[in-house]
């Protein structure tokens, strides 16, 4: 499988790690149901069969986080973007 890193170009996806779920927020700890809303946030995932938004650390190249747009039942790569843009609002987005 090969990931196209947006600064590094196309790269064996060995020379990334995987972390996970990149569709996640981190709740808000002044919410009356913290507790909860933490639990879940650390420990409950979903196991998607299709597209998904993924974060993947270029540990061997530029040592940045990536946004991959991935299959999981093809493996599939699509678009890619780094993580710190993919935390601003794109347009289009609910605010
Ligand atoms: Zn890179």
């Amino acid at each position: 499988m090969r990931i196209d890193c947006p600064y590094c170009g196309s790269r064996d996806a060995h020379e990334f790690a995987y972390l996970g779920d990149a569709t996640l927020t981190r709740p808000d700890p002044a919410a009356p149901n913290a507790a909860e809303a933490f639990h879940d946030w650390v420990y409950l995932r979903d196991n998607p069969a299709g597209p998904h938004s993924e974060l993947w650390y270029h540990a061997s190249g530029c040592r940045r986080w990536v946004v991959v747009a991935r299959d999981t039942l093809t493996h599939a790569v699509g678009p890619t973007r780094f993580a710190c843009a993919a935390a601003e609002p794109r347009e289009g987005d609910a605010r």
